[in-house]
């Protein structure tokens, strides 16, 4: 895999849940058609000329100095760390990057810094080891759908669902937090389904969030997409209340935003302590 150098890695974020955020490679080899915003926003930038100079992944080599003359500078203002919103920490079929995203964890956590991690790849086992990784990381997977017609022509090169749900459904089972991330969502136009099917293939998480899938025509042509959003927000609320699990639903998909849940995951789940003593073992 080619390798690039950055002057710098851990940044605020803007996106309304986050705190501070790494992207530890450019690129990404998933390939999303939803758009990807952030292939958009690199093509804007004139980083990357087009989809098939995104697809081809760039690390960053440097990751670990710059995290390790980082950290000390801003570890007293850090709540939480993103792996990752602008390319895929655990990228499917790209050895190279979950093994550099598992250092980086690990420097993290090093210094009781906690890990908010998302993907469209599969979680390694390795994860479970809990002396190496800690126990208040949160880790994630992208869902938006069951049908393999429609993963096929969205997310091309990203890891089949089911390989997807098992490899968070483990570290649950191991006893780690874990999380799913519906967004963007799809209008019936795009793919016929149902949401709570899909939500029950997920309901053994500690949070989810939904959201509305943007910059696409498809969806403005679907007629009723506003009611639909509603709907679809209101199911997953119910969902959520019934099972206990903490939820958000991002900003602009229900016609009045709720502010109080944007905070889910600014702070440990069940306002857990981040201590080395506090961590349950099973690694
Ligand atoms: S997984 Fe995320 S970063 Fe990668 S192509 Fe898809 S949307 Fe873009």
């Amino acid at each position: 895999m080619k390798t690039i150098t950055r002057k710098s890695l851990l940044y605020k974020s803007g996106v309304e849940y986050a705190d501070y955020c790494i992207n530890h490679v450019e690129g990404c080899s998933h390939g999303c058609k939803f758009p990807c915003y952030a292939m958009m926003m690199k093509k804007r930038c004139g980083a990357i000329r087009n989809y098939e100079d995104w697809i081809k992944p760039k690390i960053v080599k440097n990751s670990l100095e710059l995290l390790n003359k980082e950290i000390p500078k801003l570890k007293g203002k850090i709540k939480v760390v993103h792996l990752s919103f602008t390319t895929d920490p655990f990228m499917y079929k790209q050895k190279e990057v979950p093994d550099l995203t598992l250092k980086i964890i690990e420097r993290l956590n090093k210094d009781n810094i906690r890990c908010m991690v998302l993907t469209k790849g599969i979680y390694p086992k390795v994860l479970k080891n809990t002396r190496k990784y800690g126990m208040n990381n949160e880790y994630g997977i992208t869902i938006v759908s069951l049908n393999k017609k429609f993963k096929n022509e969205y997310e091309p090169f990203s890891a089949p669902y089911k390989k997807r749900i098992e490899s968070l459904k483990y570290l649950h089972d191991k006893g780690l937090n874990t999380w799913v991330s519906m967004e963007p969502y799809p209008t019936p136009n795009l793919s016929e389904q149902d949401l709570g099917d899909i939500l029950n293939e997920v309901g053994f998480v500690d949070k989810i969030i939904f959201g509305k899938l943007n910059y696409n025509v498809e969806v403005s042509n679907y007629q009723d997409n506003k009611i639909f959003y509603e709907d679809c927000a209101n199911t997953v609320i119910d969902f959520c209340n019934s099972k206990g699990i903490e939820y958000h639903i991002k900003y602009g998909t229900k016609k009045k935003d709720d502010k109080k849940t944007e905070k889910i995951f600014r702070e440990p789940l069940n306002n857990e302590v981040y201590s080395s003593s506090a961590l349950r073992i099973y690694g």
